[in-house]
């Protein structure tokens, strides 16, 4: 099981290492643990990775930051694709499948987000695939470092998550186009991971709001250490 944190745009460095200092306590056993926070609380540390970067060693692209960056702090791990980049920042699935060609050649873990909006959703399975496949657009499905999510987008951030059925639905469709671990995200919370981690073809959980407390955190993971 893969259980991973995305801090988004929250906490200071001095928060994210009390907070990975207090998440070691406990024995992590089989469970994969990853933590994003944001680029300017980058730490040296085998479960971090980076929410973002640009594709490039560095240059002069005004505010992000680049591979050289990222090798300070030993960073070989990056979420690509999530929803808020995608729809807020605008990024383009061009501009996303560079960046993953680019971070693969580095050899880096790629968590890929993919997700459709609550419209898409409402037409049924075959419209969510079909927008699901235009976000797998130029992405080596058989990276052996590549993690799907799947995160709808109506799902993130809203309370409500995805239905058992819809995610059981949705992982089985995502299961044929890839044998990678496919994590589920959108209003993972402590009263429903349980439930989403037992569903056949989840493979894990990216959490957003309810990881940022490290103690909600350290019980998903307990959980998921009880799941074969
Ligand atoms: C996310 O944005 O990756 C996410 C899953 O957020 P939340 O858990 O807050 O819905």
């Amino acid at each position: 099981m893969i259980v991973a944190a995305n801090f988004k745009m929250n906490k200071t460095r001095k928060e994210t290492i009390e907070y990975l200092k207090e998440l070691k306590k406990i024995d992590f056993e089989d469970v994969v643990v990853r933590v994003y926070p944001p680029c300017s609380a980058l730490i040296e540390d085998e479960i971090v990775g980076a929410q973002n970067a640009y594709p490039a060693n560095n240059g002069a692209y005004t505010g992000e930051i680049g591979l050289e960056q990222l090798k300070e702090f030993k960073i070989d791990k990056i979420l690509l694709g999530h929803s808020e980049r995608r729809n807020i920042l605008g990024e383009s699935q061009e501009f996303i499948a560079k960046k993953f060609n680019f971070y693969k050649e580095q050899n880096f873990e790629i968590i890929l987000c993919i997700g459709e909006k609550l419209e898409v959703r409402k037409k049924g399975i075959k419209a969510v695939v079909e927008v699901l496949k235009s976000q797998l657009e130029g992405i080596d499905l058989g990276y052996e470092k590549l993690i799907i999510a799947y995160e709808p987008v109506w799902a993130i951030g809203s309370g409500i998550s995805a239905s058992v059925e819809e995610i059981r639905q949705t992982h089985l469709e995502i299961r044929k186009m890839t044998n990678q671990p496919i994590l589920y995200g959108g209003s993972v919370k402590l009263s429903n991971i349980k439930e989403i981690l037992n569903i056949q073809n989840v493979d894990g959980v990216l959490v957003g709001s309810a990881s940022l407390d490290v103690e909600v955190f350290k019980k998903m993971i307990e959980i998921a250490k009880e799941i074969k």
